[in-house]
This record gives C-alpha cells, structure tokens and sequence, in this order.
C-alpha cells in the first residue's frame, strides 16, 4: 500500500506542460503533486528526443528537449511539488466533499480539490513481446528497463531487441552477467555503428550469445522463476534457451489506457476543452497540453503553456470562489 497525499492540484503528467502546470499554481499559492508512469520527469522530451533541438520555445533560439524539461523542473523546485514517478493514475473518482481521489499503479492515493491533466497521448509503457502469461513473470524474471547492473550479477540473460538499448546493455552485461543471450529477428541492429560493432566483436570472441535472426515464442518458468526463453527463427524452428531473466526491449509507446474510463468527453483521443480555462466536461478536472482539444489547436510545447497558465488560473477561482485575486506579474511577485 502506497502513501496518501492530500493537495490542491493533482497533475497528471509530468511532461514539459504538466512542469509549468506546476510553477504556474505555484505562483498562485496552490500546491500540487505530479504523478508520471515514466521514472522520469519530461514525458515525451524525454523519453523519444532527449538529445534534439527545439527551435520554437520562446526566448530559447534552440534547446536541447532534456535541458528544457531540466530548466521547467528547475523553475517548478521553489513550489516544492511532491513526484510520484513509475506510477500510472488508475482510477479517478469524486468523493463525496466534492474532491477528487486518485488511486496509481503503485498504490498511491492523492486527493486534490482540482485535477489537471497533462497526459499527452497517454501514459508511456514499454512495449511487451506478445508472450503467452508474460504477466507472471514481470517484475522478478522479465524487466522492461535495468537499474542496477549488479541486480543481475551472475544471472543467464536474455535481451530481445535491436535498437540502442538492447545493444547497449548486451555489451554492459557482458562481463556481469553469467550469460549474455541477444535475440534479434534481423542480423542488422537498428543501433549505433560503433555499438553495434562492440557487440558483434564480443559474439566473435564468445563472450555473448547473438541469437539471429530469432524472435521471442514463449515462456518456461516455475511460479514467477523463470527457467527458460523459447525463440523461433523465421522456418518456426523452435530453440530453447536455458536464462534466469529475460529483458524485452522494444521500445516505449503511450496510452491512454483508464483515462477513457473517467467520464471525460473525447474525441479522437483527447479531450474537449474550453480554450480559456482548460474546462473539460467534469467540473474540477482541466486538461491542457497534446491531450487537450479545441478548434485549430496546435499541439506544441508553447501553446500547452499557455494553457497551463489559463488552466491554473481557473483552478483557483474555483477553489477559492469569490476571491479577488490581484493580478500579478512574476517580475512584480518572485519566487519563493
Ligand atoms: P507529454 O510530453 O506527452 O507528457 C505526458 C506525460 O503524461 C507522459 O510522460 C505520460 O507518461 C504521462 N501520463 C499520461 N497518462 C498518465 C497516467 N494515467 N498516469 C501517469 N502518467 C500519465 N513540440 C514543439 O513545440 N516543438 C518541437 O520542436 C517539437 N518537436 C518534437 C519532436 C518529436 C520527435 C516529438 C515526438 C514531439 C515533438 N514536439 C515538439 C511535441 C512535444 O513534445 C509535445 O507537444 C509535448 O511533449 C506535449 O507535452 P505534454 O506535457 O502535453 O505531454
């Protein structure tokens, strides 16, 4: 069971629009909590093209995505926002004061007076090989991401994939781990020249295993303890591979999975909003950013801020209605 939180804003997302959805409610003395499914704040900046540049962020002739999601983090700090990263928002639901409960993947409950949902295009997973009862062994003997090298000390080790990460951690488990098996379906790896060569060059000297050209085809294992990854080369002729850990690494794709089931209008997989407050249809809960729809939107990083800005503000005439809130600029206010 995961902790609860208690606060005035719960943001779904916290890609480049939910950060400034942060600084933005800060500025307006509403806390918030953020909660992303990836382990890392910058949602699609991060995860599909950290290392390019973005020409069109005002003030900012080019940035690189990562060093704008570490400028917003930086610039949302002084309003002490509370992440709870790797962790879905599974359910949504109004309690009976009027407040929203929000319950994630990991156990977490938050319960806000507001939701804003920063969501994009969903939430980011990895995406799973089509195996039969995979879901049995996720977790203890099938990871989608590795933290720890160490973690697999000694262990036999099945990667399938053939883009950067698969190759990258093919060459970074070659000494750790007891046995290092790659499983491609294409002798060609979609992967950096010189890493790939590395690779190739630790298959000659038989410190690894390449399996190519081999795709996934089933499980053996006992409970979660994985015993063995069966692999089919493209005759179906099948070859089974004794390995304690298998890491499938076919790369990330968004969805907007529960979000469907809160009641939200949508259309074509986002969400109808006012475009001068970020309303959806459920009072209390605003969007803004890629998962927010209206005529002629832009779906960029500029304009989620913005509406981020109109979102925030709305926010807090309704948690403090009849208020008169002084307008303000940041040059005139500061940070905290
Ligand atoms: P996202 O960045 O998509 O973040 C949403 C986050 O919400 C994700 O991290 C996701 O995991 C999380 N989430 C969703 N649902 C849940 C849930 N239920 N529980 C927990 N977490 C959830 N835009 C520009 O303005 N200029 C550019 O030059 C530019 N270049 C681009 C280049 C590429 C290759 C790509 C792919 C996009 C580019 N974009 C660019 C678009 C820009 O990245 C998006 O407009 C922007 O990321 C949208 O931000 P967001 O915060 O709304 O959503």
């Amino acid at each position: 069971m995961g902790s609860v939180y208690e606060t005035d804003i719960a943001i779904i997302g916290a890609g480049p629009v939910g950060l400034f959805a942060v600084f933005q409610c800060g500025m307006l003395r509403l806390k918030s909590v953020v909660i992303d499914a990836l382990d890392t704040p910058g949602g699609q900046c991060s995860a599909l093209y950290p290392e390019k540049p973005i020409y069109d962020i005002p003030g900012h002739p080019a940035v690189l995505a990562q060093d704008l999601v570490d400028h917003l983090t930086a610039q949302a700090q002084p309003f002490r926002p509370e992440y709870l990263l790797g962790q879905q928002v599974e359910t949504l639901e109004r309690l009976e004061d009027g407040r929203f409960q929000l319950g994630t993947s990991q156990g977490s409950i938050v319960r806000a007076g507001v939701v804003i949902l920063a969501a994009g295009a969903g939430a980011f997973g990895p995406n799973r090989p089509p195996l039969d009862g995979i879901e049995r062994f996720e977790g203890t003997s099938v990871f989608y991401h590795v933290r720890r090298r160490e973690e697999l000390r000694g262990k036999r080790v099945v990667i399938a994939g053939g883009g950067d990460s698969a190759v990258d951690w093919g060459i970074a488990l070659a000494d750790v781990a007891a046995r290092v098996m790659v499983v491609h379906r294409r002798a060609k790896f979609r992967a950096a020249p010189e890493s790939e060569a590395r690779l190739k060059a630790l298959a000659e000297a038989g410190e690894i295993d390449l399996v190519v050209p081999y795709q996934l085809h089933g499980l053996e294992g006992d409970g979660a303890a994985l015993k063995a990854v069966l692999v089919a080369d493209l005759d179906n002729q099948v070859r089974r591979m004794e390995a304690d850990i298998l890491l499938p690494f076919y790369g990330l794709s968004m969805n907007l999975g529960p979000i469907a089931e809160w009641g939200l209008a949508l259309e074509r997989h986002q969400v109808p909003i006012d475009s001068a407050t970020g309303a959806t249809n459920v009072p209390g809960i605003f969007a803004v950013g890629d998962i927010a729809a209206y005529p002629h939107k832009l779906k960029l990083i500029l304009t989620g801020f913005a509406e981020a800005a109109q979102a925030a503000h709305a926010a807090r005439r309704l948690l403090h209605p009849g208020e008169e809130l002084h307008f303000e600029y940041s040059t005139t206010k500061g940070v905290p």
